[in-house]
């Protein structure tokens, strides 16, 4: 596992501190002050904005370093923790993002709601570019990433995973959806590949055919992990582009989902900052309610959660 962090470290080892957008905000209550947030985000390097009164923190975890540091501000009156899934310079592709560490980080610094948002190719002609999708299900299709917390010969931990994602933080997110302006779906299935690559012709029918309404890349373990360490977790998708089956052409190129990504981002922000004023407040962990929260509950687990 360290060898994700000793890949692309060495060379650009030295994370500049960055200050906040907003210094001249007034100064927060005393418990604000500490390494401390109750929603994590995750997502691409666009976000670091929107964040008030924000602040970078180095964390270290038991499966490496997380993507970048993670960033500790507020939006909304919450206390939201920000981390760059493929880090601040998006040098880590898809399938090389240390998830474990990512989750521990978040999980570590008191968050327990994560909302994700990523760029997701759409397999319905119907979902075009822009359209927001909140998934409910998911089909893994990624191999040979570290994809689990509990790795080691020992107690063998298995969550359930039937329902991959958080009924109120996709509740959140809908009513969030609903009274904005952004095309929208809510409920659908995500097929995680593992690229880097796009997908086949003949694999994007396939997933289609399979019942699959998305094609993400980073999804997995993402949630999964998620759900072992007791989290409350959200997949906000952004439709880049129509995968490769799903019409007739050259199939989608980076420009494409770039292209769409870049002139859709301050709306997709202005959603997640609604979304995250959605979010049920915070739950100490031996009364929370939400049943992600209670995925380990019963088991023998090897190391206790931070
Ligand atoms: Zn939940």
């Amino acid at each position: 596992m360290g060898d994700h962090t000793a890949y692309r470290r060495p060379t650009l080892a030295v994370m500049t501190a960055q200050p906040g957008p907003s210094e001249s905000a007034a100064p927060l209550p005393e418990p604000f002050r500490q390494d401390h947030a109750e929603i994590g985000v995750i997502g691409g390097s666009g976000f670091y904005s929107f964040l008030t009164d924000a602040r970078r923190v180095a964390v270290s975890t038991p499966f490496g370093a997380p993507s970048d540091d993670v960033v500790l501000g507020e939006l909304h009156g919450r206390r939201v923790a920000f981390l760059a899934r493929h880090g601040h310079d998006h040098r880590f592709p898809p399938h090389r993002v240390n998830y474990r560490a990512n989750l521990w980080a978040l999980r570590s610094l008191g968050v327990r709601q994560v909302l994700s948002p990523c760029a997701v190719g759409s397999l319905r002609p119907e979902f075009g570019p822009g359209t927001v999708v909140v998934p409910d299900q998911i089909i893994d299709r990624t191999w040979g990433r570290e994809h689990t917390v509990y790795d080691e010969v020992g107690a063998v931990v298995h969550v359930g995973f039937a329902d991959p994602y958080c009924v109120r933080g996709r509740a959140a997110v809908a009513a969030a959806l609903a009274e904005g302006d952004l095309p929208y779906a809510v409920g659908g299935t995500l097929v995680v590949i593992n690229g880097p690559r796009f997908s086949t012709r003949a694999e994007s029918q396939w997933h289609q055919t399979a019942g699959g309404t998305l094609v993400g890349m980073t999804a997995m373990p993402e949630a999964a992990i998620a759900r072992e360490l007791a989290m409350c977790f959200t997949t906000v998708a952004l439709v880049t582009d129509l995968d490769a089956g799903v019409e007739h052409g050259e199939g989608v190129t980076h420009d494409e989902v770039v292209a769409v990504f870049a002139s859709t981002m301050p709306p997709f922000k202005a959603l997640i900052g609604a979304a995250i004023e959605r979010l049920p407040a915070a739950e100490p962990d031996s009364e929370a309610t939400c049943a992600c929260r209670r995925a380990v509950d019963g088991l023998a687990l090897p190391f206790a959660l931070p």
